[in-house]
């Protein structure tokens, strides 16, 4: 199976520049271009597995402590208000959560569930993301996150 997911992971895809974190069972990037929000993470499975339902033990007792920990520090490394967290998985064959900052002032003063909207008015030309802000939030994560991994 192609799967661009399983490319990126391996390093054999483009933008590793957007790969901050991986380990036994996760992956961690900014979410891909066009951007949203400057911080938008995806944390992502290493194998192929649905949802939260076709977890392995691992998987399932990892979850809880891995978005907690990745989730504390992109708070602290943004400044954000609170931490969007969900999952739906209908675009890839891995398990993807996206973890997007909500700032005090987000584009289109998108809430909740706008937020996730806010990728595709990106690419639609209707909003625009400071890509030195995105850039500067890869970097600090990825340093954040070698520093302090997930436990
Ligand atoms: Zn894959």
């Amino acid at each position: 199976m192609d799967c661009g997911i399983c490319r990126t992971v391996a390093g054999e895809s483009g933008n590793r520049d957007e790969a901050i974190f991986d380990n036994g069972l996760w992956h961690v990037r900014h979410g891909g271009a066009p951007y949203g929000v400057p911080g938008w993470l995806m944390l992502i499975t290493k194998r192929h597995v649905p949802g939260p339902w076709a977890f392995s033990d691992e998987e399932a007792q990892s979850l809880g402590p891995t978005i907690r920990h990745v989730g504390q520090i992109l708070l602290e490394a943004t400044g954000a208000l609170r931490i969007y967290t969900a999952w739906m998985g209908e675009s890839w064959p891995h398990f993807h959560a996206h973890l997007v900052p909500r700032y005090a002032s987000m584009p289109k003063d998108a809430k909740a569930w706008g937020a996730f909207d806010l990728q595709r008015a990106a690419g639609a030309g209707e909003i625009q993301v400071d890509l030195a802000e995105v850039d500067r939030l890869t970097k600090l994560l990825r340093e954040r996150l070698a520093a302090s991994p997930p436990p």
